[in-house]
């Protein structure tokens, strides 16, 4: 048994040994050849994973930073953030903090993104803007990026949109060019089964033009900054080129697995997990229209102990979730994605049934 235990917890995922090795490859210099190759297969492979032609920018900080990269380089008027959970919670308040007009439209936590209610909101006018999270990962809730393109093709089709997709992204399918989305970001931690601290996002042409008539961006987030270097395939910083070199490894596995086999995957996974729930006779916390493919959070209506449960599994070295924050104990989450295959997630729900006899 390892030192450290198994993660079955939303993030940081399980990353399996292959990807370790993988981040231990030498260090190359960042304004070489090697690099831009190296930049050019990964900018590719996200591409194919994305299905977009936008360019994509990878970014060696945390998701929480393209966020604001996302919002200062296109808010001029005002945003509207979709609240819906604890991570939509903070990025409304990151574009407080910046000082955009913005406001919020809350709905229960556990719930997707209600369109009808996003068309009232959007009716106004105040907004230049769309922000929201594709995959709560505090409750679980996907909402339906289908629906809300029909609604700005249709209605708003100057809005600009910015989706996280931090808990889904590379687990889920995502169209971005057909869909639409102009800013779709996610760090490196949950989906695509790597360790923390690295980010990736698309950006549309259009959003690079908007960016381009708004001043004082600074030069860190602003997009040209990035696109000029791009454009070189480099970065404007020194990366992290482990993280490169382990996104070049899962970007190799995800098209050894395929695509579509990869989100069908994703899917049956989630199944497999809500029935483990019924069949304990648990519920769902999440809305049963919102059911995320990439993690489960279930309803503790049984009343576990789950810090007895935790205090188990740690001690066969699993570690598993408890609940976000103030759900702690009443909702935990079980996270398939990244690394966890279907072999993984069967046997840590075995072990979780052998603990359930002993408490
Ligand atoms: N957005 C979502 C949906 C998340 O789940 C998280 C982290 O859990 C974040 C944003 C923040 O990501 P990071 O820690 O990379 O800034």
């Amino acid at each position: 048994m390892s030192d450290f235990p198994k993660l079955f917890i939303p993030g940081p995922t399980h990353v399996s040994d292959d990807i370790l090795q993988s981040l231990s490859t030498p260090q190359i210099g960042h304004r070489t050849p090697e690099i831009s190759d190296l930049i050019d297969y990964l900018t590719k492979g996200i591409q194919e994973i994305l299905y977009t032609n936008n360019d994509v920018y990878l970014v060696s900080h945390a998701a929480t930073g393209l966020w604001e990269m996302g919002t200062k380089n296109s808010v001029k008027k005002g945003v509207l953030h979709a609240v819906n959970g604890a991570f939509s919670s903070k990025w409304a308040l990151s574009s407080e903090l910046s000082g955009f007009y913005t406001e919020r439209i809350d709905f229960n936590w556990g719930n997707g993104i209600d369109v009808k209610e996003l068309d009232k909101y959007l009716s106004t006018g105040k907004f230049d803007v769309f922000a929201m999270v594709h995959n709560e990962t505090s409750t679980g809730a996907m909402s339906d990026l289908n629906a809300i393109s029909d609604l700005l093709k249709e209605k708003y089709p100057d809005i600009i949109w910015l989706v996280d997709a931090v808990s889904s992204m590379a687990g889920v399918k995502i169209e971005v060019d057909s869909l639409g989305i102009d800013f779709l970001l996610s760090s490196t931690q949950k989906a695509w089964g790597l360790p923390a601290g690295f980010s990736i996002c698309s950006v549309s042409k259009r959003l690079i033009e908007v960016s381009s008539k708004i001043d004082n961006k600074g030069y860190f987030l602003d997009l040209h900054t990035y696109r000029k270097y791009y454009l070189k395939s480099q970065t404007p910083t020194t990366p992290s080129i482990p993280h490169m070199f382990g996104l070049k490894k899962m970007i190799e596995k995800i098209k050894f697995e395929g695509l579509e086999n990869r989100w069908k995957r994703h899917i049956e996974m989630a199944k497999y997990t809500r029935e483990w729930a019924f069949a304990h006779n648990q519920s769902l916390f999440t809305d049963k229209n919102a059911l995320s493919y990439t993690l489960t959070c279930i309803d503790n209506v049984q009343n576990w102990d789950i810090n007895k449960i935790n205090d188990i599994l740690l001690s066969k070295g699993l570690r598993m979730d408890r609940g976000y924050g103030k759900f702690k104990g009443k909702a935990f989450r079980i996270p398939h994605m990244g690394n966890i295959y279907m072999d993984d997630l069967k046997e840590y729900l075995k072990v979780f049934n052998e603990v359930l006899c002993q408490i």
